[in-house]
């Protein structure tokens, strides 16, 4: 389940921010995660709640922010919203799409203290 090594990338970032930024307590934190991430919300956020246990952020929220997958369309030269990897323009019906967003995962604001 890469969920969980997901998981753990984000309790290691938030560690790493604690030392720079000097909080010791991660109260709120807002992912957002593209849609084109191939990120399953359910198991992430259940990945979340495992590894913080015990951590800077035991019992933080974590709110997800989903982000449209987007696309620049060759044949109409203009940018399109993908639902999937593999959808067709919506304008033209074609498939010559380079994705070009809503593929990665970011953690977004903190509420720390
Ligand atoms: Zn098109």
């Amino acid at each position: 389940m890469h969920e969980m090594s997901l998981a753990e990338g984000v309790l290691q970032l938030l560690e790493e921010q604690a030392e720079t930024q000097r909080y010791h307590k991660v109260k709120q934190v807002w992912l957002n995660i593209g849609e084109l991430a191939g990120v399953d919300v359910d198991a992430l956020t259940f990945s979340l709640e495992v590894v913080c246990r015990d951590s800077l952020a035991d019992g933080a929220v974590f709110h997800i922010v989903r982000e449209p997958g987007r696309g620049w369309c060759l044949q109409c030269s203009r940018e399109v919203e993908l639902p999937t990897r593999y959808h067709g323009c919506p304008h033209c019906g074609r498939y010559q799409i380079q994705v070009t967003g809503g593929t990665d995962m970011r953690v977004g604001e903190l509420e720390v203290e």
